[in-house]
């Protein structure tokens, strides 16, 4: 493409390469007088709106973009995968402006998780990542879950200024906006091309009754994700579809469990006792002797121990090895983007592996 063309929505560079990138458009796109970004298009015509996702450089300028603007901003996260949905860096941009923080995905969560147990956890953690929200909230996007209840949150805190919706891809932002659409604008259409305000930033401007704007900011690709290492077709099976069956295992000292090939976990000392894993029910646990893991791994990686598939094998980071010693009871080993394991009573030594770049931490349980 030798011509520049610019959408006349969002004003971004358009591109026809790469449909998961900011800007793209169908070739067919290119012949209109009003050249229009694929993203944009689905606003406009479907009330809709698409993932697109940024580079690092890209986010920086989104986040000076946000650090300047006088907002509510509204931080989604994947309850699922908080650390790994974490976005690096917020807290040093959002100056004056209050935050909301939202955990998705909460019909993920076995029954027996207590919700206000997960707030707190949610609030002390963001603390100590530098961010103090001023209120949290648990949602399902998808089914539409505690929405009517965050969208009241967001008209009461934002007292007639713009929000700014972020979240690292594959949060569910787009459900989330599409669902506070749904309910701040029932289902009429409002809106239509006169409202685009031509940005540079890749931002989409959806407007507000009071003429104030929901601001869609791109997904940022974090890296942390496990989502990151796995096929696309395998995310379909760590990350889970519905409510996760919690599974016991009993284990004696020195047994491993391999969560396909992406997770390890030794237990190493502390009596026989039982372990209760919160995965996708999808993700084949493996159960073998520790003396016996290492080979096990190093011969069925991408075959016994799926996923990864076979042909990422070569590719696929190595496992890191974390230890712990659990000193209290009820403790959970969070393998993020994956899941965790729920250990009832201190005594018990533990080893957790996760692909390099991928976090292990330890919490209080919140069942
Ligand atoms: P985005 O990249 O942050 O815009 O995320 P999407 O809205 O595209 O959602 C990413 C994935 O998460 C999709 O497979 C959605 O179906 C799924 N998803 C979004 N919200 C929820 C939710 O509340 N519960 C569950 N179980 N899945 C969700």
């Amino acid at each position: 493409m030798s011509e520049q063309y610019i959408c006349i929505g969002c004003g971004v560079k358009i591109q026809t390469e790469d449909p998961a990138l900011i800007g793209y458009a169908p070739q067919s796109a290119l012949l209109k007088d009003d050249i229009i970004c694929q993203r944009c298009f689905r606003l406009k015509h479907y009330n809709e709106v698409q993932d697109v996702n940024l580079t690092d450089d890209d986010f920086l300028k989104i986040l000076n973009e946000i650090g300047k603007s006088n907002s509510l901003i509204v931080k989604i996260v994947d309850i699922f995968d908080f650390n790994g949905s974490w976005l690096p860096g917020l807290h040093r941009f959002v100056g004056n402006n209050k935050i909301l923080l939202v955990g998705n995905k909460v019909d993920l969560l076995p029954k027996s998780v207590k919700h206000n147990k997960l707030i707190n956890w949610m609030k002390q953690e963001a603390k100590e990542l530098g961010l103090k929200p001023e209120d949290v909230y648990l949602v399902s996007a998808a089914k539409g879950k505690n929405i009517k209840e965050v969208a009241a949150a967001i008209d009461e805190h934002r007292k007639g200024k713009d929000v700014y919706v972020v979240g690292c891809t594959n949060v569910g932002k787009s459900t989330f906006i599409n669902r506070i659409l749904k309910e701040v604008t029932g289902e009429g259409d409002v809106i239509t091309t006169s409202h685009f305000p031509g940005t540079t930033l890749d931002i989409i401007e959806i407007p507000l009754a009071d003429g104030k704007a929901l601001v869609d900011t791109p997904g940022i690709i974090n890296h942390h994700q496990m989502a990151h290492y796995v096929d696309k077709r395998d995310l379909k099976i760590i990350t889970p579809k519905k409510e996760i069956k919690p599974t016991v295992f009993q284990l004696n000292e020195e047994q491993t469990l391999f969560m396909g090939g992406l997770a390890r976990f030794d237990y190493i000392s502390g009596g026989r006792r039982s372990f209760v894993c919160h995965f996708s029910n999808e993700i084949n646990i493996h159960r073998t002797k520790l003396e016996n893991a290492e080979e096990l791994y190093k011969n069925h990686l991408g075959e016994l121990l799926t996923p990864p598939r076979i042909e990422q094998v070569d590719v696929f980071p190595e496992l890191i090895r974390h230890e712990f010693m659990i000193k209290e009871g009820k403790m959970d080993v969070v393998f993020s983007g994956l899941g965790w394991i729920t250990i009832n009573d201190p005594g018990a030594k533990v080893a957790a592996y996760v692909p390099k770049g991928v976090h292990v931490l330890l919490r209080k349980s919140l069942i």
